[in-house]
């Protein structure tokens, strides 16, 4: 279905990201990656699913390694025409002790790379009048935590700016939609499990059902499979008419 497209998805040398990259890859994409985990083993992952696979190292917390990236794409198989905003960190503290450092880190690789990512690919879509920009939210994009405040700001912002981009290009068939997740169990919930099982003197499987008990009725991690399959939908031909649309796979959270 995606054979000749080029998707780039940042932060996916692990987890969500690399998820969203295989499915992709599964329908013919060409993938550029990114992140700080392991490039080599993504890559050849990547590569066993039998398209072309590139990585680039930006750190997406600045602009100018965002530029250096795009541009890299561009010049390695011509455009960009899946956009996936996924890197994301994550600290939790309460609002009068979270780090001013750890603050800004969030808002710029959680929210403010997702803008420049976009900003940046736009052109190249509108010109071909096919494009896909998905951006990794979260269920944090829509409900509010205590102590993640940075988080929950940049993902409500990611939502924002998800429908923002929808509506600018309404008319056009570049698209932009938003994912959001509840709990999934990768390096980044894993170690909100180990805090949690530290804190509370549990093991690893009882920190993990207390986690999932506190907001997801079904009880159940969603995988990084399901959402590189609803990735996979916004890319079809059904998907293109959802516009600036924030759709949750949550187990029921946001049902509550
Ligand atoms: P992860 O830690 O496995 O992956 C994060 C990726 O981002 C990694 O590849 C990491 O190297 C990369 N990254 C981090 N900082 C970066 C930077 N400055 N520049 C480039 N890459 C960087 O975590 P994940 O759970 O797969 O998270 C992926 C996305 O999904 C994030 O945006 C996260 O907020 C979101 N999300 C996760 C969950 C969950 O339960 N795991 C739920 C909702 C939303």
């Amino acid at each position: 279905m995606l054979q000749g497209k080029t998707a780039l998805v940042t932060g996916s040398t692990s987890g969500i990201g690399l998820g969203i990259a295989k499915a992709l890859a599964k329908q013919g994409a060409n993938i550029v990656l990114n992140g700080f985990g392991d490039a080599e083993g993504a890559q050849s992952e990547i590569a066993a699913l039998g398209v072309k696979v590139a990585y680039h190292g930006a750190d997406v917390s600045k602009a100018s390694e965002i530029e250096a990236m795009m541009k890299f794409a561009a010049d390695t198989f011509g455009r960009v025409d899946i956009l996936v905003n996924n890197a994301g960190i994550q600290h939790v503290a309460k609002i009068e002790e979270f780090p001013i450092e750890r603050w800004d880190a969030i808002i710029a690789i959680n929210l403010s790379s997702a803008f420049h990512a976009t900003r940046l690919a736009l052109p190249a879509m509108k010109a071909a009048n096919w494009g896909r920009i998905i951006n990794v939210a979260s269920i944090h994009g829509l409900v509010g935590s205590a102590e993640k405040s940075a988080y929950v700001a940049a993902k409500h912002g990611v939502v924002g700016l998800t429908k923002v981009t929808a509506l600018e290009n309404a008319t056009t068939g570049v698209t932009c939609n938003a994912i959001c997740p509840g709990w999934v169990l990768t390096p980044l919930v894993q170690k909100q499990v180990d805090a949690k099982a530290v804190a509370m003197g549990l093991s690893n499987e009882e920190a993990k059902k207390v986690l999932l008990q506190e907001k997801e009725p079904s009880m159940q991690f969603t995988t990084p499979e399901e959402l590189g399959e609803l990735a996979v939908f916004f890319c079809s031909a059904a998907g293109n008419n959802v516009r600036g649309v924030a759709w949750n796979m949550d187990g029921g959270w946001t049902a509550q």
